[in-house]
């Protein structure tokens, strides 16, 4: 392909409104340009990529026996309704009407769409097992797009369904879904981690989502140095470190303490000489079953997915200063569990304590040696707090780390859940009606490109890996106006063309200068330079991208040489 035809306005300068450096370098290597927030044009180099990916994750989907469909972007409201997302979904569904009035969205995601198509085309259960897959783009009115193609409103995701007619059968699928991402990330090669994701009030380890590790990834997740635990911040378990629950009460009953203009964990620490440690923080949240108080320690994070899920609510909102009074009897940050009239949630650190600083419900007061099982009541005690790197793994209770990543793809066993609610149901071989249990398995196919760039860059540009880059090798000729020179570039790149190999022949009238530092931004595996001083040798230079290794070749071992860096970085 030449250079010189192919529309790839690269840009000097970092562009001001990028941040993260995946989206820096997109622009810059004149790969996609923003239409509006959260939405891109793909220019044709962005564009290669984008279909690398696709083309990886349609051979595994493939290959692990999937079918390919393609579904209305476009999706009629009504099915929303009958699924009841269309109330709870919120502002990200994009919503509109037909000229005929009807309600439409743009759809974010398909299970609606999907298991529609099914219940009407299925009926026994000898057409299942079924696994449907798509590769189309979608559209999420984000609150915050941000980072180019991490996180747009308008995205391309693979987004597969499969349908069977027991839970076993839809539990080998998920394992067979889990080996197929793998693959796929492997084979995109990405450096990522496999964590256990939240999958709601259910529980249970069904829910996977695949991290490509990043220092700036959105996602942080909790993995374990001693054996293989990983999972995200929002599920991975607290253990009690060797707790003395129900300890007994320090001392005698609890006793008022004036605590004037003194709020924060960390004000009340200090103003009463105490660790954060020492303190429960009440907070006050609403939910659509009304107010709960939550009590974690002053040291300690709640993690509001385990308190949702606990809860079985999907709003929780801190309650406001107006709201805190009302309930409390006073301004934030005066507020405890002692004579407090609300169901009260107790982190399981917090039942443990023996003498505890909570407020007293009166402004400018605290209470000191509050002992939680003695002085106040809890509707229920779990974990609901975040965990650190000081916790040990819930499985082996090795030591963990905290990592940084961007979430690429997420499985996830979804039962009876949009079965029932559509009515999708089958017949046994009994004859009986059943509901079709269904799985459902994202890929951000966009988000990888960027996630891909996040992971391999340096000061002069993207480090793609082989399989992703938008070519493979960079053909530069020295001196275009030295015929020879000319001549030699263009016999090699007709040759490397014939052989396959994807090659960008930088044939513009720029200084080789330019043309090195392009190549660099584009972040091509491999760059081939010819020169007359070279040439005159019947050599090439080969430098490797990633390595900065530089090598003489002669030419007419080039190609293989060039197909064996090639195959050895593919594998
Ligand atoms: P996130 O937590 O990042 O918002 P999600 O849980 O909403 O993701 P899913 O509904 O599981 O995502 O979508 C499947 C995949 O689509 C995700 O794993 C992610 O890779 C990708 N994805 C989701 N939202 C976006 C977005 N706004 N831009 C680009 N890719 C996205
Ligand atoms: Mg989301």
């Amino acid at each position: 392909m030449l250079f010189s035809r192919m529309l790839i306005p690269t840009l000097k300068e970092d562009p001001a409104e990028a941040e993260a450096v995946s989206h820096k370098l997109l622009l810059r290597a004149g790969m996609i340009r923003k239409l509006a927030s959260g939405i891109y044009n793909y220019l044709p180099l962005g564009l290669r990529v984008l279909r690398k990916v696709e083309r990886l994750v349609r051979e595994e989907m493939n290959r692990a026996g999937a079918q390919e469909v393609l579904l209305p972007a476009v999706q009629p409201g009504e099915l929303w309704q009958e699924s009841g997302r269309w109330q709870i979904y919120g502002k990200e569904l994009l919503r509109f009407k037909d000229r005929h009035g009807r309600d439409c969205c743009f759809g974010p995601t398909h299970e609606e769409v999907i298991t529609d198509l099914v219940r009407r085309e299925v009926h026994s259960y000898r057409q299942l097992p079924l696994n449907l897959y798509q590769i189309q783009m979608k559209f999420r009115d984000e609150m915050r797009p941000r980072f180019g193609l991490i996180r747009g409103r308008e995205f391309l995701m693979k987004d597969g369904y499969s349908f069977h007619a027991s839970e076993a059968d839809a539990e080998t699928c998920y394992q067979d879904m889990y080996d197929a991402y793998n693959r796929i990330f492997q084979r995109c090669g990405l450096r990522f981690k496999v964590v256990e994701a939240d999958s709601g009030p259910i529980g249970g380890s069904f829910s996977h989502e695949f991290m490509v590790l990043a220092e700036t990834g959105e996602d942080v997740l909790a993995s374990c140095l001693a054996c293989d635990y990983a999972a995200n911040l929002e599920k991975a378990e607290v253990v009690l470190a060797a707790a003395n629950p129900g300890a007994a009460p320090a001392t005698a009953a609890p006793e008022e303490v004036h605590t004037p203009e003194v709020r924060t964990v960390e004000e009340v620490a200090a103003f009463l000489n105490v660790s954060t440690a020492d303190i429960v923080k009440t907070l006050i949240y609403e939910t659509e079953n009304g107010p709960v108080a939550l009590l974690i320690r002053g040291d300690h994070e709640v993690n509001e997915v385990k308190v949702k899920n606990l809860l079985r609510v999907t709003d929780l909102t801190l309650a406001g200063a107006g709201r805190v009074r009302e309930l409390t009897g006073a301004e934030v940050g005066f507020a405890g569990p002692v004579d407090l009239n609300l169901p009260i949630y107790a982190d399981q650190a917090v039942a443990a304590m023996a003498a505890a600083v909570t407020g007293a419900n009166k402004t400018d007061h605290h209470l000191v040696r509050v002992h939680p099982a003695r002085d106040f009541q809890v509707t229920q005690t779990a974990d609901l707090r975040t965990v650190t790197a000081q916790d040990r793994c819930p499985r082996c209770g090795g030591e963990l780390t905290l990592l940084r990543g961007i979430e690429v793809g997420h499985i996830f066993k979804l039962g009876t859940k949009y079965s029932q609610a559509l009515k999708a149901v089958f017949l046994d071989e009994a004859g009986q009606e059943q509901l079709i249990f269904m799985g459902c398995y994202g890929i951000g196919v966009s988000r990888i490109v960027a996630a891909a760039i996040e992971q391999g860059n340096d000061d002069q540009g993207m480090i793609f890996p082989m399989a992703l880059a938008p070519f493979q090798v960079g053909l530069i000729p020295i001196s275009l106006n030295d015929a020879a020179t000319r001549e030699k570039a263009l016999e090699l790149h007709a040759a490397m063309e014939a052989a396959g190999l994807e090659v960008l022949f930088d044939d513009r009238d720029e200084r080789p200068g330019v043309k090195f530092k392009d190549c660099d931004l584009l972040g091509l595996p491999v760059r081939v330079v010819l020169g007359p001083k070279t040439l005159a040798k019947g050599m090439a230079e080969v430098r490797q991208r990633r390595s900065g290794e530089t090598v003489m070749v002669p030419l007419e071992g080039l190609l293989s040489h060039l197909q064996e860096i090639i195959r050895q970085e593919m594998d």
